[in-house]
């Protein structure tokens, strides 16, 4: 029998992953990286014997392969990867790799915001029903690796629109769209349309046995619907419409109807605030009352989920003003939401690499919730013609601790400061957890 060949681009966990699956499952396998890979990883590789390169591809030998797995953030356009599809040589994500080698319950979620939240929030109460769940994709271990290495029953995984983009037959028993705003354009040719069309590739070949929970009070998500119908059963959430099936609020509770399942639970109760959480929330246990997972257990699970780090995450308090690290608000969506959370005035440290950004959504929350704007960034020229006029007090900063030390200056007892940047993180920090990170520990030394 001919040995089938693998060809993988990129060295990193969703790469790595798929090397572990592929080799176990008797492929020859070929790792191939344009830039380094990290020490750790070529470790494992070596360890399982399989073959790799680094700072450069190898196209002749890449070009024997039959399939090719392209890591999500190599985008299509990068000249190796159009060499290949112009060999016809199929090229598939990682999901769409693991997805083949196992029969477990599979649980995607996918949007522009609230996916790790959702997915972290959904595992835990798996985890806490006692069921057998892995919770893998773009958060912590890959799919594939936990594929080749554990049997779950149930794999709860985030899936970001990249590797939504390399999908053929993937398809979940349950689907969540949290919401879609414009973001990574750049690798969607300027085309919002391409970026949902991308997104809904999660649900392209889910059957009418199936579900898609989304957020109805999206325009973005029900404009394509109407327009692309779905074979799946539709499982919206909203916090202004009444459904007969799906989640909705009312009397300050949320309510779940599934079939004949009903699940209610006073919003007060959840242990993350916010809109958005609450909405993270409603997602997260449709699915769990889809599954039937005990309403006591849903219930425990929301009082007592504790977020995920740099997610309006609460630091500290100092002098009886909080200090909240959002620094993974990457774009308006996430820092509109942050914002409209703030229930005392807030100081607002925002900036970094700017995405094209339209900041007029924020206007109202600016004019109700923030009392100084603290900029920080190379380049803080657009946020100050912007906000300029809107606040007494704003000041350009490029460093975190000055503007944390800004920040703790300008605050008085009872105000907040929030880290929402709305901005990617490459001018002055390594990823946004370094920013984080750095804002964390600016406040602790204060
Ligand atoms: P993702 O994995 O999609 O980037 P995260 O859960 O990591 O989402 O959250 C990213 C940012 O978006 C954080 O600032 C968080 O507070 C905010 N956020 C979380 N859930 C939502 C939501 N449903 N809508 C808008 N913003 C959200």
């Amino acid at each position: 029998m001919n040995t089938k060949k693998i060809a993988i681009l990129g060295g990193g966990e969703s790469g790595v992953g798929t090397a572990i699956l592929a080799k176990q499952k008797g492929y020859e396998v070929l790792v191939s990286d344009f830039g380094k890979i990290k020490e750790t990883y070529k470790k494992v590789l070596t360890d399982f014997d399989i073959v790799w390169e680094e700072s450069g591809h190898s196209e002749a030998s890449i070009l024997e392969a039959t399939v090719v797995m392209k890591s999500p953030g190599i985008p299509e356009t990068a000249p190796i990867v159009k060499t290949i599809v112009a060999h016809g040589i199929p090229v598939i994500s990682e999901i769409e790799f693991a997805a083949k080698y196992t029969d477990a319950m599979l649980i995607g979620i996918t949007g522009s915001n609230g996916k790790t939240t959702t997915t972290s929030l959904l595992g835990y109460i798996l985890e806490q029903a006692k069921e057998n769940v892995g919770v893998a994709g773009n958060i912590g271990d890959s799919f594939a690796k936990m594929v080749a290495q554990q049997s779950k029953d149930i794999y709860v995984l985030e899936i970001s629109s990249f590797q939504l983009d390399g999908v053929v037959d993937f398809a979940p028993h349950i689907a969540i769209i949290t919401n879609i705003t414009p973001d990574h354009l750049d690798r969607y040719q300027y085309e919002f349309d391409n970026y949902i069309a991308s997104k809904f590739r999660i649900a392209m070949n889910q059957t009418p046995d199936d579900y898609l929970i989304y957020d109805a009070d999206d325009p973005v998500i029900t404009d394509w619907l109407e327009k692309h119908p779905v074979k799946s059963k539709l499982m919206p959430f909203s916090m202004h419409q009444k459904f007969e099936q799906g989640a909705y609020i009312e009397d300050n509770k949320i309510h779940i109807h599934t079939d004949n399942n009903h699940f209610t639970m006073t919003i007060q109760k959840l242990a993350l605030k916010g809109q958005h959480n609450t909405k993270n929330a409603m997602a997260a246990s449709t699915v769990a009352n889809l599954l039937n997972i005990r309403k006591a257990t849903i219930r425990e699970s929301l009082e007592g989920f504790q977020g995920v780090e740099h997610r309006l995450e609460q630091v500290l308090k100092i002098g009886n003003v909080r200090y909240i690290n959002d620094s993974k608000a990457t774009n308006v969506n996430a820092t509109f939401y942050a914002l409209d959370s703030m229930t005392s005035p807030t100081v607002w440290i925002v900036g970094g690499v700017d995405k094209g950004n339209d900041y007029r959504d924020l206007y109202p929350l600016i004019n109700e919730k923030v009392k100084a704007i603290i900029c920080l960034g190379v380049d803080n020229a657009k946020l100050m013609s912007h906000f300029g006029n809107m606040v007494d007090i704003i000041v350009e900063t490029q460093s975190m601790t000055e503007a944390v030390k800004i920040a703790y200056k300008v605050a008085e007892k009872g105000d907040n400061v929030l880290l929402s940047p709305a901005c990617a993180s490459f001018d002055l920090f390594e990823n946004y957890e370094d920013r984080g990170r750095q804002f964390k520990n600016a406040v602790r030394n204060l």
